[in-house]
């Protein structure tokens, strides 16, 4: 380390030398006993004399990096605020990168000729550009008031360089550290692209673009006003005492709040909050989307003013950024937010709530893989914290752990006000087809519940977790159908007539329907099976006058829509709203008293472990959408498998009866929560390459466990259903045992002992949600 230079905090943003450019990084370990081995280079520079991050956020990305067996510097940018970008307008336009030289460090550290000493605006400029290891815009320099000239004068001293490029959209993190700032930047749009799972599962909190707050909080809370003053049911006083119990220990706890839909979960989170507030700790509260962010949000401002804040990746970068300074200078309270939240630079946290637990959103399909829930729980660990998980359809991790003691169990078994949970009717869609034809979507009693709504003037939803209009094409004459020329599934057709295009929903490829087979020129192209947009055509044509819309990821690719969506739904200008399971997730709409499930079997027919569990949770939480108000709700459930026990146990709401069932068909395929899983997928140019890679991985596996005894057990390789994605083969393995290091260490040891580029095609999920 230079003279003078001290020693830095942890936390602390400093200046480093990474190959023959300089970087901006955060201390993570104030000392590293085997540097002189490794030949690590001396700081150039410390940008903060306390901690930027503080240290414990520090601790818990290390320690997310290496649960989920990431690198060190994937987890970092968790950590850190977007820079803003200054005027967004510049987009795509060719303007200036400054970036510092080695001269300019120098400078900076007060090696610069006597008769030409920095200004206080140049020494300004270079403690910026210090600070950012890509450079930055000019525009940005000069929004932050370093005029034209005093750049050039810079540039002519050698301090800085700069260059012409292009500007791309995704913002670019001022602190992005390590050594691939632009992988591990925030930017929305690359984060989708990256995600292999994005294009299935449906949760996409990076797919809406970034929303303004204006925009956000023109959607209207959940409550009255006179929430804040009303009376708790017993029960919700009940629980409360208990949670305000357990906080006020001021030690380490979990509780599984587990309480029916409407049963008023969030009216206690609040109070418990302000319990904590008022002993002097501060509230991390976790939502599963950004779509319910806002009307928590507005809750939590109606208890606790302004001393609230916001953070998910929907936001603006300069939004974010704000937001997280707010944070981090302690003028907060409570941070309402996502997944990403759970590292929000929050001090003296004494309370994480976790709503809607067992929500899949809580997992980053993406380095590092992260559950969120669970980093959340060793959050409240170190900090000696409480933390509650609420949901109607917990986990079975979660519930397991609170029925072996581990967590304490709290329950809300009733509805406010007593209302009743809405009334579940199936259909069993066999007889249906048999009387009506196999093209059947609506079946008569959903509708006839359809009509009875609109004559009253109520609200309807309609699920099916299915985009697109159809979900496949074949031919006729060869019954070839129409594949993804790059993944291993069948193009999806979206949109009618002239405007049809047949999409990849991996890897958004889309090509014009073509009117002939490509495999046999055949003239006959049929459609077959249907999405949200055939439900949505198909009720517009029944109810003509009705008021339809969609809403599943297709529907609100635009900026801003799904709030309006959501405002204009609770306003009453929409009568039926037709949707994927984000129609499903804790949103209270009072004036909805029918829920129609066209297809409950569409995640039966998935080949994953937890399909049962999340048709179960998909079928409880859209019921429990029903009946919130003060009309009493109803639900009609469409199935080709009435007797599945999802299904069934889901229309009787009977949660206990259904964890029971599903505990014993993990016991008997030793899956979680049983075992840990830990998934790996190695991919590749050709197939036999992956299989032969992920082979050897399996067999130096089995040598290692057979060596330590240990209890690693490993499936595989196998092609995945998924068995070729965005060109490249893909082959998995499975590896089940009881303890999760020993699992993670074996893995890691099979992959480092292959060749060096193995490293980088094999993709290691901890705790995987979809091993697709
Ligand atoms: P959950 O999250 O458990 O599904 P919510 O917290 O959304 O349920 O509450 C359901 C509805 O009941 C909301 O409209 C909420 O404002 C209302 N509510 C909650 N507690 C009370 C109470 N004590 N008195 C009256 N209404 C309540
Ligand atoms: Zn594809």
């Amino acid at each position: 380390m230079p003279d003078g230079v001290p020693t830095p905090a942890i936390g602390a943003r400093v200046v480093v030398p990474l190959g023959s450019r300089l970087v901006t990084g955060i201390v993570v370990e104030a000392e590293c006993p085997s540097a002189s081995r490794v030949g690590l280079r001396p700081i150039r520079r410390v940008l903060d004399d306390r901690s930027f991050v503080p240290p414990e956020v520090v601790a818990l990305a290390r320690w997310t990096a290496e649960y989920y067996a990431a690198g060190v510097g994937d987890a970092i940018p968790l950590l850190l605020p977007p820079m803003a970008r200054g005027d967004r307008a510049d987009a795509h336009k060719t303007t200036r990168v400054a970036s510092i030289t080695a001269a300019g460090v120098s400078a900076l550290e007060g090696s610069v000729p006597a008769s030409r000493p920095l200004t206080p605006k140049q020494r300004e400029a270079l403690e910026l550009l210090a600070a950012a290891p890509t450079g930055i815009v000019t525009p940005d320099l000069a929004a932050r008031g370093i005029a034209a000239d005093a750049i050039s004068r810079l540039d002519r001293h050698g301090y800085i360089s700069l260059r012409h490029a292009r500007v791309e959209r995704d913002p670019w993190s001022m602190f992005g550290a390590g050594s691939e700032p632009v992988r591990n930047s925030f930017g929305a749009r690359s984060e989708l692209v990256r995600n292999p799972f994005g294009a299935r599962s449906e949760h996409a909190p990076n797919a809406f673009g970034a929303r303004s707050e204006r925009v956000q909080s023109g959607v209207r809370a959940g409550s009255d006003p006179e929430a804040a003053g009303r009376q708790l049911t017993g029960e919700q006083e009940t629980a409360l005492g208990r949670l305000r119990r357990l906080a006020g220990s001021g030690g380490f706890r979990v509780a599984l709040l587990h309480g029916v839909t409407g049963s008023g979960k969030t009216e206690v989170y609040i109070r418990l909050s302000a319990a904590v507030r008022d002993a002097g700790r501060r509230v991390l509260m976790l939502v599963p989307e950004i779509a319910l962010t806002p009307a928590t949000a507005t809750l939590f401002r109606a208890a606790f003013g302004e001393r609230v804040a916001i953070q998910h990746s929907g936001l603006g970068d300069g939004e974010r950024h704000d937001q997280w300074q707010r944070i981090r200078s302690g003028d907060i309270d409570v941070v309402v937010g996502t997944r990403s939240a759970v590292f929000a630079p929050l001090e003296q946290v004494g309370l994480i709530v976790v709503d809607e637990e067992h929500d899949t959103s809580y997992k980053q399909e993406e380095i590092p893989r992260y559950n969120a829930r669970d980093v959340a729980i060793v959050r409240g660990q170190r900090a000696g914290a409480l933390v509650v998980l609420g949901s109607a359809t917990p986990s079975m991790e979660s519930y397991s752990n609170a029925a072996a003691g581990k967590y304490d169990r709290v329950v809300l078994e009733r509805r406010v006000f007593d209302r009743p949970l809405a009334a579940v009717t199936v259909v069993d869609m066999r007889e249906e087809y048999a009387a009506q034809g196999p093209d059947v979507i609506l079946s008569g009693p959903l509708r006839a519940a359809i009509d009875d709504r609109l004559a009253r003037g109520e609200q309807a939803l309609v699920l099916l977790n299915r985009r697109g209009f159809a979900t496949s094409i074949f031919c006729r004459q060869c019954a070839g159908t129409i594949d993804c020329p790059n993944c291993s599934v069948s193009l999806v057709v979206h949109g009618e007539g002239n405007s049809r295009r047949a999409r990849c929903h991996y890897c958004d490829y889309t090509q014009r329907v073509a009117p002939a087979c490509p495999h046999c020129g055949g003239e006959y192209l049929e459609q077959a099976g249907f999405g949200t947009e055939r439900v949505e055509a198909d009720v517009r044509a029944a109810w003509p006058h009705a008021r339809v819309a969609r809403l599943d990821r297709d529907a609100i690719r635009r900026r801003g829509a799904l709030p309006a969506l959501l405002a204009r739904f609770r306003d009453g200008e929409i009568d039926v709203l037709v949707g994927t399971q984000m129609i499903a997730k804790g949103h209270d709409f009072p004036r909805v008293t029918l829920v129609g499930v066209v297809s409950a079997d569409v995640g039966l027919g998935i080949a994953d472990f937890r399909a049962a569990e999340r048709t179960f949770q998909l079928l409880t939480q859209v019921a429990g959408r029903a009946g919130r108000g003060d009309q009493p709700g109803e639900a009609i459930v469409q199935t080709i498998h009435p007797h599945h026990y999802s299904v069934e146990l889901a229309c009787r709401q009977d949660y206990a009866a259904f964890f029971e069932r599903e505990l014993r068909f993990r016991r008997a395929m030793r899956y979680p929560p049983v075992v840990s899983l830990v998934n790996a997928v190695v991919h590749a140019r050709t197939f036999a390459a992956a299989m032969n890679d992920a082979a050897a991985i399996v067999q130096r596996v089995r040598d290692g466990a057979q060596a330590a005894r240990g209890d690693v057990h490993v499936l595989g390789p196998a092609p995945p259903p998924l068995g070729r994605l965005r060109g490249e083969y893909r082959a998995q393995l499975l590896i089940k045992g009881t303890s999760r290091r020993r699992i993670r260490e074996a893995l890691q040891a099979a992959i480092a002992a292959g060749r060096a580029d193995l490293q980088r095609r094999v993709v290691v999920d901890v705790d995987p949600l979809n091993v697709l």
